[in-house]
């Protein structure tokens, strides 16, 4: 159904008319919010686990709703793909974001997420190239986080588009990990580099007898035998952490080494490339 909706307006049902009303509404602010200058790109230290340096940071985007206020990329986000905005949206995140990331040293990388639509795009190849040549930051600098949405197509353009990236000399990340289905297939057939273990495995990993210490630990012993880095998300305590160097994750983020912030704040800590 959420299929269905994509590139059209959001469909009309009779019972859910003021919830309709109000997305359309919405959405017609969203179409307008970047050239009124209200999205931003906030970036998050990825630490490594082994010295706690600065490996990078992902960048996140902001929507201040000039009347509701802050508004959740888990809310406008799902709205930009239905409604046809995300390739415009996703190309202005990613063009902020190299930009800002041309501050910082060439070790220090620069994630940016990539919805399965701008993935789909037969343009998206050229339109990261642009961005990358315009901001000067090197290919090699720039992780692009994917989730398992870009194999339901599963067409030639699929396997064309993971080919053309890696010739670009980009690093790929499958974000989520662990959330969709048959992910094993997924990393036989695309060249990641790194795993992104979700969230909802790590938080709380170090209570007694949790069950996702044994899959966080399929996971790495997976990604290493594959040659990809891990990155543990939505690290907040201390025992989490603990058990996560543990397990071996490579890297770490979380509000444990910082949330999302700023961009002259991110660029502080990526010339200093350690969290405090
Ligand atoms: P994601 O890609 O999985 O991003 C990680 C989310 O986890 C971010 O939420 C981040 O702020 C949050 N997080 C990180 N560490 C912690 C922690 O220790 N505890 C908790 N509770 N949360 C933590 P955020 O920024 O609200 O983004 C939510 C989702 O929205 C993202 O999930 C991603 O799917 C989407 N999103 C955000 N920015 C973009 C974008 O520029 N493009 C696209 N396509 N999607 C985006
Ligand atoms: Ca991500
Ligand atoms: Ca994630
Ligand atoms: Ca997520």
């Amino acid at each position: 159904a959420k299929a269905a909706g994509r590139g059209k307006h959001c469909f009309y049902e009779p019972s859910m008319h003021s919830e309709a009303a109000d997305r359309q509404l919405l959405e017609n602010d969203l179409r307008q919010a970047i050239d009124r200058g209200e999205l931003n790109v906030v970036y998050q230290p990825i630490v490594r686990a082994s010295t706690e340096e600065i490996s990078g940071f992902e960048s996140l985007v902001r929507w201040t709703h000039p009347v509701r206020g802050a508004i959740s990329p888990e809310k406008f986000i799902p709205l930009a793909e239905e409604c046809g905005l995300i390739g415009q949206i996703g190309q202005w995140v990613l063009e902020t974001a190299l930009k800002e990331a041309a501050n910082w040293p060439d070790h220090v990388r620069i994630a940016v997420n990539l919805s399965p639509i701008q993935f789909n795009d037969p343009a998206v190849v050229d339109a990261i190239a642009k961005a990358i040549d315009e901001s000067g930051v090197k290919p090699a600098q720039v992780e692009l986080e994917i989730t398992e949405g870009v194999f339901l197509a599963d067409s030639d353009h699929t396997e064309d588009t993971f080919a053309r990236l890696k010739k670009l000399g980009v690093r790929l990340a499958l974000d989520d990990f662990g959330t969709g289905y048959s992910s094993l297939g997924y990393l036989k057939k695309a060249p990641f580099d790194k795993i992104k273990i979700d969230q909802s495995f790590v938080r709380g990993a170090a209570a007694p007898s949790s069950r996702n210490t044994a899959i966080i630990r399929a996971i790495v012993s997976l990604a290493e035998s594959l040659e990809m880095e891990t990155c543990a998300e939505g690290v907040e305590t201390h025992d989490d952490l603990a058990l996560i160097r543990e397990l071996g994750c490579s890297h770490v983020q979380g509000y444990i080494f910082g949330r999302p912030a700023a961009a002259d704040q991110a660029r502080a800590l990526a010339n200093r490339s350690r969290v405090e």
